[in-house]
């Protein structure tokens, strides 16, 4: 039986890897999506049937109900909502280590002796302290995320002291614990390390600012990944630390790609911002009276020209805009239009955000280009449409040192010979700073919701 449950778990394993490697592209996704699920199902079906399970009217329950919420869940959520929901599930897995941590400690029946017992204690430890990180800082991430916090950074003031004094403190506390673990005490050193870890996981993500979210929610996915590894070791179940394992260096992977693509240094965003300042907002700025332009006038110029690039955000995804611009794209392109798709890295509230929504819409792959691949054209492209977009086409991201996303690569949409901007108000994006391209003077505002405004377009074109 042990045998035929390991043979299961490896397999489970197996798809879960075939799953992340198909999850790597688009037009593998959906295969990858499916080797997930199977893997899950020989999973659940594998630990269900082994000899450790014997509740099974309670695990029934359990079941239902998760698979209830669940589906209820998914068949609400917007597509808009997904990183808030993301967000959520990281701090259940984070909740899952604490109250697993805490129920392998309390458990009587725990007999080890020695070495296993140092271990033991470690991974425990270890567990809760991970898990207690990812459950606060996910709900500071959903907070931020679901506007119930501010996307600006909170800076208190001596903060990288306090989070060096709080990961120290816990250290100290981990050699106190470790060799005995039941000693007079140690019950009041896990309770104080947890209380202290779960300040520091709603803290390091409270300092970070809006504009480096989308590095946040990768490594709490990465921190989730690790917290399920230790509760594996905890509770000796191999298929947990081989996914677990899986979900951390995946997510710590991710992290390091939009670091990268952020020009962000990975220790400084996953120390809560450690060695940058919080920025200055340029919300007192006078930048002059911005254009506006009916859709006439915008139809008129896409009449006259030849290269197109839309640049779409997350406004095209609360618009829910992205049919119509795709059919805005087959309408220029059938009037022998070059049109091309700019995507930026953290474009909308996830990795990927734009790409799934034009996917979803039928726009060609071949035409859907990532920021680097397209930045060289924009000198030569005769109209913009900056779609719901704000802080990636933000040029005080080079211009302007201390702004807080400062370094930041963008879109430079501004030398396109005309920029179209497609949103509803003068109001920020999500890093909550000014965008001096909407001043520029070849730069127009198309004021309205992006679908109706996209739709007008189309049918004056
Ligand atoms: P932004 O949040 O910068 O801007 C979106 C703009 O869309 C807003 O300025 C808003 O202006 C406009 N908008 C909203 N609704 C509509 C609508 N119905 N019609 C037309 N416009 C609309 O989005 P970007 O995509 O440019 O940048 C993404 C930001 O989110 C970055 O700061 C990124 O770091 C952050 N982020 C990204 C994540 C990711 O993984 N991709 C995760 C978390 C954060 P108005 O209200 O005037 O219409």
């Amino acid at each position: 039986m042990t045998g035929l449950l390991s043979m299961a778990y490896l397999l489970a394993g197996v798809f879960f890897i075939l799953s992340l490697g198909g999850l790597s592209s688009q037009e593998t996704a959906r295969r990858g999506n499916n080797y997930g699920i199977a893997g899950m199902l020989i999973a659940i079906v594998a630990t269900v049937a082994s000899a450790a399970v014997e509740a099974y009217f309670v695990l029934a329950i359990a079941v239902a109900v998760g698979a209830a919420i669940g589906l209820w869940l998914a068949s609400r959520v917007e597509m808009t909502a997904m990183p808030q929901l993301v967000a959520l599930l990281h701090s259940f897995v984070g909740l899952a280590a604490v109250l697993i941590g805490w129920a392998a400690y309390l458990d009587p029946r725990s007999q080890l002796t020695g070495a296993e017992k140092v271990i033991h204690n470690t991974e425990i430890y270890l567990g809760i302290f991970i898990g207690a990180i990812t459950l606060t800082g996910s709900w500071a991430a959903y907070g931020k995320l679901q506007g119930i916090l501010s996307s600006k950074p909170l800076a208190l003031p001596g903060r990288h002291l306090m989070n060096a004094a709080a990961i120290l403190v816990s250290l100290v506390f981990l050699f106190m614990f470790a060799p005995d673990g039941h000693g007079a005490g140690d019950a009041t050193l896990l309770l104080l390390m947890t209380l202290i870890a779960l300040l520091l996981g709603a803290h390091l993500v409270a300092a970070i600012g809006g504009a480096d979210m989308p590095v946040v929610i990768s490594m709490l996915n990465s921190y989730s990944g690790w917290a399920a590894a230790a509760t594996g070791f905890m509770l000796g179940n191999d298929l947990l630390i081989i996914t677990g394992a899986l979900v951390g260096s995946s997510g710590a992977i991710l992290s390091y790609i939009m670091c990268r693509a952020m020009n962000r240094s990975f220790i400084s965003v996953i120390l809560g911002g450690f060695g940058t300042d919080s920025g200055s907002s340029n919300d007192d700025e006078d930048y002059g009276e911005a254009r506006s332009s009916s859709a006439d006038e915008v139809a008129g110029w896409l009449r006259d020209a030849d290269s197109v690039v839309i640049a779409p955000g997350f406004g095209m995804a609360v618009a829910h805009a992205q049919q119509a611009v795709a059919e805005l794209t087959s309408t220029l392109r059938k009037q022998g239009k070059t049109v091309r798709f700019a995507i930026h890295p953290v474009a909308g509230r996830l990795p990927g955000h734009m790409n799934v929504l034009l996917a979803e819409a039928n726009v060609p792959y071949d035409i859907v280009l990532e920021m680097d691949e397209i930045n060289d054209d924009l000198p030569k492209t005769d109209v913009v449409l900056v779609i719901g977009a704000n802080d990636i086409c933000n040029p005080d991201a080079q211009e302007k040192p201390g702004s807080p996303i400062a370094g930041m690569p963008v879109l430079e949409v501004w030398h396109a010979h005309q920029v179209v901007i497609l949103k509803r108000s003068m109001a920020t994006g999500y890093a909550g700073v000014s965008n001096p391209l909407f001043y520029r003077d070849n730069s127009s505002m198309l004021f309205g919701d992006a679908k109706e405004s996209v739709q007008a377009l189309v049918s004056k074109l």
